[in-house]
């Protein structure tokens, strides 16, 4: 039998053994409260990320690039009707003297795609010089001028016309174009970054330049531009050995339905006409409508700067 002892020694045991399991219950409670949210922040940081996840956080911190992308076509003496889509040598290298008095410096439009898709950085003040259309004066005229002033820029060429220009008997850099032979020699420069500018989409008849026509199947629309942007691929690939990673569109003619194709066939960039200078992010999604200043002879190189706020 128990004494009254023992029952009192019982009683406190019970009231021990109960007051050991509740602190038991209520520091598991607290470490599972603790641990929980720990473990689900642990399994959400192991997710692969894509690197507009972490580019665009960047962006949320960081400040804008403001990125002039400047558009040229021929470097070249013309008498012909005054157009907008030539300058003189002069004048191109008034340009590039102002660029370079002025603290820019030039850099490739990937390296616009890579410091937006989150890699590397950019410089202080970062200036695009891009050619259109593929003249032969970017050989005889613009790279000299590059050499020059430690320049470089992005090269938008047609295949059609590198195609057809194998052909031609007489040559002037006032109207040809570049071979096959003469782009790979303008990429090896180190100054020249070759982009698409279409095969051979680069007309303004029933399709305007590489748009998507009015009442044109989508399926239609991709698998025209697919074909055509392809053909250039491959021909920049086998003469070359370039992989265009920019691609600008002939006349700024725009559709969206472009594109998911450009980014299929591996296109990191895509340049409009849109004359703005643009607002450069840690966000890879303003890389298909970069925007550009087309540069007409008719401006004196302070009057087009200043016009831009260069
Ligand atoms: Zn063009």
């Amino acid at each position: 039998m128990m004494t009254e002892e023992g029952d009192f020694f019982m009683f406190i045991h019970i009231r021990l053994k109960t007051a050991v399991s509740l602190l038991c219950a209520g520091v598991l409670v607290l470490l599972t409260a603790v641990s929980l949210p720990a473990a689900l922040r642990g399994k959400a940081d192991e997710t692969p990320r894509r690197p507009a996840d972490g580019a665009s956080e960047q962006a949320a911190e960081g400040t804008p690039v403001d990125v002039p992308i400047l558009m040229y076509h021929s470097v070249c003496v013309n008498d012909r009707v005054r157009s907008d889509y030539y300058i003189t040598p002069e004048k191109f290298e008034g340009d590039l003297q102002y660029l370079k008095h002025n603290g820019y410096t030039a850099v490739f439009i990937s390296e616009l795609a890579d410091y937006a898709e989150g890699k590397g950085e950019l410089p202080e003040k970062p200036v695009a010089l891009t050619f259109d259309d593929g003249y032969y004066n970017w050989l005889t005229d613009v790279l000299p001028l590059l050499e020059r002033y430690d320049m470089k820029g992005t090269f938008n060429v047609v295949g059609a016309y590198a195609e057809k220009e194998a052909q031609a008997e007489v040559r002037s850099p006032a109207y040809s174009y570049l071979t096959w032979e003469e782009i790979k020699t303008l990429a090896e420069s180190g100054r020249a970054e070759i982009g698409s500018h279409t095969w051979d989409m680069h007309e303004l008849g029933a399709r305007r330049g590489c748009k998507k026509m009015k009442g044109e199947a989508a399926g239609h629309y991709a698998e025209a531009l697919t074909e055509d942007l392809s053909r250039l691929q491959t021909a920049l690939k086998e003469n070359c050995d370039i992989s265009p990673a920019t691609f600008a569109y002939p006349y700024g003619e725009i559709s969206k339905e472009s594109v998911p194709v450009l980014q299929k066939l591996g296109f990191r960039a895509a340049l409009t006409c849109d004359e703005r200078v643009n607002k450069l992010v840690r966000d890879p999604s303003v890389l298909f409508s970069l925007g550009r200043v087309n540069r007409a002879s008719r401006w004196s190189t302070e009057a087009f700067m200043g016009k831009y706020g260069l």
